[in-house]
């Protein structure tokens, strides 16, 4: 199934990680933070959210 997952943008590094393996799925925003732009299927939802330094994303 689809995941939409949320970017907490108080707790985003910026590190480029999310944006980087996923471009489908996260982009900066014009501050440099993580912003969702769309889904995920599961696995890469888990895989997105374990590999955030900061704890950043979750569902
Ligand atoms: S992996 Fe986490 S800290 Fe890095 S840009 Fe994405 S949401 Fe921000």
């Amino acid at each position: 199934m689809a995941v939409k997952l949320k970017v907490n943008s108080e707790a985003c590094v910026g590190c480029g990680l999310c944006v980087g393996t996923f471009p489908e799925a996260f982009a900066f925003d014009a501050e440099n933070k993580a912003e969702v732009i769309g889904e995920l299927d599961d696995a890469q939802a888990q895989e997105a959210i374990a590999s955030c330094p900061a704890g950043a994303i979750s569902e």
